[in-house]
């Protein structure tokens, strides 16, 4: 029908944000004048967002910066990395529980739960705190509500499990998934290589705690994944620890605060500092106070010196490439573009090892934190009815099946096919007069139902008694764009119907769903005023420290009655901290604003005149 066609063509773009939900940063990028462009926080150059949230003992949790500012002050009540729990029970996230300050248990249908503020949180809703956040900094950096419309991007190598908690994660933060997206999919796009008709394509994605390397064959706009390999726990974490460790060698700190939280989270950001700066130095301080001494200890690296220390990590990573190929088939020479992501990229030896590797050069002209959410936005663009030129298609990473007797596995859809797709299987009973069929959907690899992920199982009931054999049950896989499954079974000889659909383990039922946003709804108000007083607590107790600096400074330059009124309305916006009416504080942060006035002036005085008098600022 025509009609319907013009229709879609002249229907306006739908706005769609593309978010890069990550393990350590998340960003956010929207399609605006022609490009992808990522929003920034306020005040920050980069447009990364820490995905880490704190809870406050009084206070609703806070995402982001200043959450990550307390994994320091307070890293008992500071969770990081939540993505490594998505769609994962007890049983499969041992060994990261351990750096989780809350206790942890497990749901009916294995989805775990932290405690925290005495309650209960699932990996699916602290996800949503954050993508809240991220589209909260969405909507300041455009001046306006951001659109609801997002495509997340998650790695590659996720399964179903995975992919529906992300997508339920966004549905509890209020947002529409347009699509789900895999991350290597994304970088591609951000650097255009859609448009190449053929070619295959290496992403190699070192971030803060995950190295992924994925090979992509692009055909006709379709991203087949080759191959993917990778390591969970390999990332700039273990690059910061390898500084961690030489100031633990050197210093003379005991080993004892190898067990102090807080002394080890102001280490590790030391070294991260130190870190980064040797990206673009040949050589930076790292310097940390040693508690209970009085002088800091300091040294300066070299960057070589961090190149040695960090050779190990990089030598695995290239390894995982090396097994990559093997799986794909394929030869260094076969690779037509390497395209690097993540942080950790920036590192030039990183940058030398890969293009030596490779034997080319790799694509860095984007910024390596910033390429998979421009990539999302691109594709949000595509899908919001921008553009029809491109057509794009993900595959399924792993076959999907059904166990079969003696538990092997029967695979309905194969990997590597282009979704959205479906396919159906038909099955019989094995004993006369049954009744009755259990079901166990699988997905991976591997030929034993024991050695691959289960899904979910379910029954089929209501089979009419017939000799073993003589049933006929069909059984229908439908994956829908986004890679998620929807499994029916349904017995066709009796016309007598049994459709049941799957539900995954390890993840939330929608009645779950429901009772969270009612939840989240419930508190909402409540929530807005206890982040608004924190927010506030926060600008005053930085304003009281800007102060006491400069203060000194110009004392001269004011008169009495101005010193008095801003010693006045310091005093009183100390007592923020025990006020919990955010009316009362709001007063408070205003007043020291005012009473602060002359004082800035009065800064930019002297400024004025040191600049004529030709003094540096820093003599002032
Ligand atoms: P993820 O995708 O895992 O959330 P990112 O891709 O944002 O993480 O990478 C974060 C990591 O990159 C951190 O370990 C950080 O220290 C590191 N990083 C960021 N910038 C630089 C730089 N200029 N040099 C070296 N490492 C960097
Ligand atoms: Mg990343």
């Amino acid at each position: 029908m025509p009609f319907i066609e013009l229709d879609v063509l002249n229907a306006p773009e739908r706005p769609t944000l593309g978010i890069d939900l990550g393990t350590t940063y998340s960003l956010v990028a929207l399609w605006r004048e022609g490009r992808p462009q990522v929003l920034r926080p306020a005040g920050r150059p980069d447009g990364r967002i820490p995905s880490a949230i704190w809870f406050p003992s009084s206070a609703p949790p806070q995402v982001g910066w200043p959450a990550r500012d307390h994994a320091v002050t307070d890293p008992g009540a500071t969770i990081l990395s939540v993505k490594r729990f998505m769609g994962r029970g007890l049983a499969d996230a041992r060994a990261d529980l351990a750096s989780v300050p809350f206790p942890a248990r497990e749901t009916e249908n294995h989805v775990i739960q932290f405690e925290a503020q005495g309650r209960a949180w699932t990996p699916q809703e602290l996800s949503a705190l954050i993508l809240k956040e991220v589209w909260r900094i969405a909507s300041a950096a455009l001046g306006e509500e951001a659109p609801r419309r997002a495509v997340i991007t998650v790695p590659a190598y996720f399964d179903e499990a995975q992919r529906a908690a992300t997508r339920d994660a966004a549905r509890l933060a209020g947002l529409e998934v347009a699509r789900i997206v895999n991350e290597p999919t994304a970088a591609s796009l951000a650097y255009g290589l859609e448009q190449k008709k053929q070619g295959t394509v290496v992403v190699y994605d070192l971030g803060g705690g995950t190295f992924d390397v994925s090979i992509l064959a692009i055909e006709g706009g379709v991203f087949r994944v080759l191959a993917t390999a990778g390591d969970t726990h390999l990332g700039g974490d273990d690059l910061d620890r390898a500084l961690v460790e030489l100031a633990f060698e050197e210093s003379g700190v005991g080993a004892e605060f190898r067990a102090d939280a807080a002394f080890l989270q102001g280490l590790r950001l030391a070294a991260e500092r130190c870190k980064i700066e040797l990206s673009s130095r040949s050589e930076s301080e790292l310097h940390i106070s040693v508690p209970e001494q009085r002088l800091p200890w300091r040294r300066m690296v070299r960057r070589e010196e961090l190149e040695q220390r960090i050779q190990p990590f990089v030598q695995r990573t290239l390894d995982l490439c090396r097994r990559a190929l093997h799986d794909a088939r394929l030869q260094t020479e076969q690779i037509d573009e390497v395209v690097l992501v993540g942080g950790s990229t920036r590192i030039p030896h990183v940058r030398a090892e890969v293009a030596r590797f490779f034997g080319r050069k790799p694509h860095t002209e984007l910024n390596p934190d910033e390429v998979v959410a421009m990539g999302a936005a691109v594709q949000g663009h595509v899908l919001g009815g921008g553009t029809r030129e491109l057509l794009l298609l993900d595959v399924t990473p792993l076959a999907l099946g059904l166990e079969t007797l003696g538990g092997a596995v029967s695979k309905i859809v194969l990997r590597n096919s282009p979704i959205p797709c479906q396919a159906t299987e038909g099955f019989t009973t094995h004993a006369d007069n049954q009744t009755g069929i259990d079901f166990h959907v699988v997905q991976g690899e591997r030929e034993l139902a024991k050695d691959c992920r289960t899904l979910g199982r379910f029954k089929l009931r209501g089979i009419p008694p017939l000799p073993a054999g003589m049933a006929r049950v069909s059984v229908r896989f439908a994956l829908d764009a986004d890679g998620l499954l929807a499994v029916t079974a349904r017995e066709e000889s009796s016309g007598a119907q049994a459709t049941i659909e799957v539900q995954p383990m390890n993840g939330l039922s929608d009645p779950e769903v429901e009772r969270m946003l009612k939840e989240s709804y419930a508190h909402a108000r409540e929530d807005f005023d206890q982040s608004r007083l924190v927010n506030l607590r926060v600008e005053i107790a930085s304003m009281l420290r800007a102060l006491e600096k400069s203060l000194p400074g110009v004392r001269g330059a004011l008169d009495r009655e101005t010193l008095l009124d801003i010693e006045e309305a310091s005093a009183h916006a100390r007592t923020a901290e025990r006020l919990g009416d955010v009316q009362a504080v709001q007063r408070l942060r205003d007043e020291l604003e005012r009473a602060a006035m002359p004082l800035a002036a009065a800064l930019m005085d002297s400024v004025a005149k040191a600049a004529l008098q030709g003094k540096k600022l820093s003599e002032v």
